[in-house]
């Protein structure tokens, strides 16, 4: 619900926020519970709920800024690098229903990002897998 929705609010001015970029599609203001410091959300200013109902040219907006704003938070933090992140629904950890990527600067050995349960496919199952998603794409 927009509404009700706390991007929204301060996307509208309504909730203040430490605003660091701002323009007619986009905003950018630290997260208020920090991974690191200066970790920053890009939202758009207009409300949807996962990246997948995002029209492409909203997308294209946020994803035009990534680089710039993660290599000032970069910058600003004197980190060696960074983690740019969309989650999408609770399964991934998704709190805010209004799309938004996170900026995480890192350290070496910070331990942030710790568990990474890569695993194997089983025979025939990348395909299996990789069908079903050009399926959806209409891919080739
Ligand atoms: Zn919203």
């Amino acid at each position: 619900m927009a509404g009700e929705c706390i991007f929204c609010k301060i996307a509208a001015g309504e909730v203040p926020a430490e605003k660091i970029y701002e323009d007619d599609s986009l905003i950018a203001f630290l997260d208020i519970s920090p991974i690191s410091p200066g970790h920053t959300l890009i939202i758009p200013k207009r409300h949807y709920s996962r990246l997948d109902e995002c029209p492409e040219e909203v997308i294209g907006d946020l994803a035009s800024k990534l680089g710039l704003i993660a290599g000032a938070v970069a910058q600003a933090g004197d980190y060696a690098g960074y983690n740019i992140f969309c989650n999408t629904g609770r399964a991934a950890g998704q709190v805010v229903d209004h799309v938004h990527f996170h900026i995480v600067g890192r350290h070496p050995g910070d331990k942030v990002f710790d568990r990474w349960p890569s695993g194997r496919y089983e025979e025939g199952r990348m395909e299996e897998m990789a069908g079903k998603i050009r399926k959806t794409l209409s891919g080739p």
